[in-house]
This record gives structure tokens, sequence and C-alpha cells, in this order.
């Protein structure tokens, strides 16, 4: 039988934070920071002549720009898993993000909830590995678009490519810790009292429509869905909207130092988690004594 990887509930609770990357935790798309450059591409022709292509073939976007990476990079350099890690490694990233992740798994610690961080993004995995917080562990798992290199070490074939709707998937992965991508029992039927991390103890945090998807699951399902705003441009036109229409509960600037407004929204919700799942606790015990009165085996 083949093994997966997977995760069991223990008595400990669990929040999940699961993250889009650009715009999330980059002030921009990882591609347009040094690759679309180095392969002698305007960044805006880049991405128009990739749209255009995918129109054009009725490809997908994303398998789109992944096919253009690989035919604008044959001229100039190896298209490695190397090389994208380094390019990856030299992404920019808002103010506070570097530590942010050790800094709320540890808060969580003090109040009894383990804090789990997941990538969920349309962008490359090979990019986001070779960043300073995938590199120390940060991450559970980053699920993103990704290639397959053959024995040379070269790109042969997209391995994956995530669009605004197949994200969803790993929401449900998450939520069972089935985390593997070709785990069939993603679909398995689990009691809601045996669901490792239920939607009420995941956030999602995103910037634009192509969270969209995830951030209304996670939030008709009493999970946090957060909307971020470049702090700088303090452009918030996209968040206003996403709150309008219930997509998000929260909004705050992309600054995840300590003490910005997000930090603080993340103690919330983790305030909330570890008063929420005592109670719960205590109607799990309740139930199940009054089961075993009324129904003995
Ligand atoms: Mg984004």
């Amino acid at each position: 039988m083949a093994e997966y990887e997977r995760k069991t509930k223990d008595s400990k609770p669990v929040l999940a934070i699961c993250y889009d990357f650009d715009r999330t935790l980059s002030p921009d798309d990882m591609q347009a920071q040094g690759y679309i450059q180095d392969v002698g591409y305007d960044v805006d022709k880049f991405w128009t002549e990739s749209n255009q292509f995918a129109k054009a073939h009725n490809m997908d976007r994303n398998l789109a720009y992944m096919y253009k990476m690989v035919e604008a990079a044959k001229n100039n350099f190896v298209l490695s898993r190397e090389a994208l890690a380094n390019y990856g490694s030299k992404v920019k990233l808002f103010n506070g993000v570097e530590d942010w992740f050790s800094r709320v798994k540890q808060y969580g610690e003090e109040k009894g909830i383990t804090v789990e961080h997941y990538i969920i993004s349309s962008g490359l995995k090979e990019m986001i590995e070779g960043t300073l917080m995938a590199r120390t562990g940060q991450f559970e798992k980053i699920y993103a678009s990704s290639f397959y290199f053959d024995e040379g070490g070269k790109v042969k074939w997209p391995s994956q490519v995530i669009n605004y709707t197949t994200k969803t998937q790993f929401l449900f992965r998450i939520q069972k810790g089935f985390l593997d991508i070709n785990d069939p029992d993603v679909n398995k039927y689990i009691k809601p009292e045996d669901i490792r991390i239920p939607f009420r103890n995941i956030v999602y945090i995103g910037d634009s429509d192509t969270d969209i998807p995830c951030m209304r699951l996670v939030n008709m399902n009493g999970g946090h869905s957060i909307g971020v705003y470049n702090p700088e441009t303090k452009e918030k036109e996209k968040v206003y909207k996403m709150i309008d229409t219930n997509r998000i509960r929260y909004f705050a600037p992309a600054d995840y130092s300590k003490d910005s407004e997000l930090d603080i929204l993340i103690k919330e919700i983790i305030n909330k988690t570890a008063s929420y799942e005592i109670l719960e606790k205590r109607f799990i015990n309740n139930h199940s004594e009054a089961n075993s009165f009324i129904k003995p085996c």
C-alpha cells in the first residue's frame, strides 16, 4: 500500500495559517523580481504575451506563464531547480515577514495552540523554496505550481499547476491532515469531532481575486479570511470589495512586523481559538458522558 504524508490529530488544538505568496508576502510577482528581466523581457510585455498565449490556445494562464518561462530561458541559461531557488532567495518580502512565522508559532505555544504555516500559491514552488523562511523550515507544506526536472536537472514538464479554484483542494488536505497531493483519501468522510484542523481554526491570508474561492470557503465555514494590501501604496479598493461581498472578515496592511495591525489581529485570532477550544473540549466530554449513559454499549 502506498504511504502518504499524513498528520494525525492530538489533544492540542492546531491553527493553520495559509498564505498566498505574490503581493501577500512579497510586494510583487516573484517572476518579476529578476527572472523576467534576465530573460530579456520587459515585465508587462512578458505577462501580456503569456496571457495572450493562454487565450489563443485555451490554456490555463499558469501553464502559459510556465511555458513562457521555459521558452524564454532557452537562449539565456539552464532553467534548473537551483536557478529558480536562487531567484527565490532574492525575492523582496514585506516588512516583518522573515521572523513572523517563528514569532506567531511562539505566541501560539504560549496560549496552548500549535500554529502551522502553509503556502498555497499559483507562483513557483522552486522559487518559494529558495526563500529564507522555506530554507529554515517555517512552512509545514508549500503548495504551489512546480516543474519536473530530468536527471540532468533540466526542466522537463510542469508537475503541478495551481490556479484560483484548485487552490481550495489544499484547504481540505490541511483540514484532514492528508498533506500528500496524491492522497486519494482527501474526500474521505471524517466525523466533525475527528477532523484535525476544523475550518474554524483555519486562517487564509491573501490579496486579490485569485484568493476568493479559498477566502470564501474559509469564511463560510467559520474560519478567518484576511485581505492584505500594500502598506506603501495603501490601495484598499480590492479589500473593500472583498469585505463588502463577504469574502474576507478583516483587512490589514501587509506589514508583518511585531505590533503591526496584522500581528495584533493574528494574536486576537489565537486568543479566540484558545478560549473556544477549551469550551469545545468540555462540550465533547459532556456529550460523550451523556451518550454512554443513554446508549450504553
Ligand atoms: Mg497574490
